[in-house]
């Protein structure tokens, strides 16, 4: 999928015509679709080879840098199924709430394109587009939610996070070092502690199975501070990486760890104005 010109050029018509943009995406266009007016909207139509394949990172690249609303088809087959429910409830977490929906057929889509919508800002696609895919994601989820939000709590699974490291049981055998495979462990100049960047870190797991004495949890999360790129000791559960930045006035976590999808008191979320049922979504996350 294209999607960088798609979004630079749908943030260049919101900013000349203040009209919200949307992004519909499927395999074969869905009967009826074409007849759904949008008096009020641009609909950017596009056709997708894998529509499972298409991962949160694209979709919150979208969400931020130019389109308001994405309508995704869902897929038919089961796993397909599956897997977009996983990235559309990342991305709902991460920021994009209200704006994405899966559709299973054009019916409801109608009712929707007819709505008025009220744009949303907009940051140039590529200032976003910065570094890896999850770098993306994370500049991304740092436009769509509110600047006072530092840290936001994913659900199991989810591909970002940190590590929660009680001391008392660690052995300073440095196995978890030598088998993370993306370099989010290493040790300090000493040798004598173990630091931690909290960016790379895609909660694969293997330091915590590793782990002889079980010293190591995972505790996932995405932290949209500069402290996620730098490295530093890793702490126990009531240290800085362990969640504890919870989203502002509780948005996005209700005090027990877990994500509640619930922007209660945000404007304008459309999905939320129309009795337009979505396809029902997992509360797994799946990894990018
Ligand atoms: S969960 Fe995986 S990527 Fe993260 S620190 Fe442990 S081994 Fe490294
Ligand atoms: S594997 Fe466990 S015991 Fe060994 S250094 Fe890492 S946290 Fe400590």
């Amino acid at each position: 999928m294209p999607l960088m010109p798609l979004c630079q050029a749908a943030h260049s018509r919101k900013l000349e015509t203040g009209r919200a943009q949307i992004l519909a995406l499927y395999e074969v266009e869905p009967h009826g679709l074409e007849d759904a007016g949008a008096l009020h909207s641009d609909v950017v139509p596009v056709a997708v080879c894998r529509l499972e394949k298409i991962t949160h990172a694209d979709l919150l690249h979208a969400l931020a840098g130019g389109f308001d609303v994405i309508y995704l088809k869902a897929c038919t087959a089961p796993k397909g199924l599956e897997q977009q429910s996983l990235e559309v409830e990342l991305v709902q977490a991460l920021g994009g709430l209200g704006r994405i929906l899966l559709f299973d057929g054009a019916a409801g889509v109608d009712r929707q394109l007819a709505a008025r919508l009220l744009p949303f800002p907009s940051v140039a696609p590529e200032v976003l587009a910065v570094g890896s895919r999850r770098d993306t994601a994370r500049a991304s989820a740092a436009a769509l939610l509110p600047p006072s939000i530092g840290h936001v709590a994913l659900p199991e699974q989810a591909p970002y996070g940190t590590l929660d490291l009680c001391g008392d049981l660690c052995t300073h055998c440095n196995s978890c070092v030598w088998v993370c495979p993306s370099d989010a462990l290493s040790l300090t100049e000493s040798g004598s502690e173990i630091s931690f960047t909290g960016s790379l870190c895609f909660q694969c797991g293997l330091c915590v199975s590793i782990c002889p004495p079980r010293a190591l949890n995972l505790a996932p999360g995405m932290d949209l501070t500069v402290h996620a790129e730098l490295p530093h000791l890793l702490e126990g559960p009531e240290g800085p990486d362990a969640g504890t930045m919870a989203p502002a006035e509780g948005r996005f976590s209700d005090g027990s760890g877990a994500a509640v999808f619930d922007q209660a008191g945000e404007a304008a979320l459309p999905f939320e104005e129309t009795g337009f049922s979505p396809v029902q979504e997992s509360r797994r996350t799946g990894r990018v």
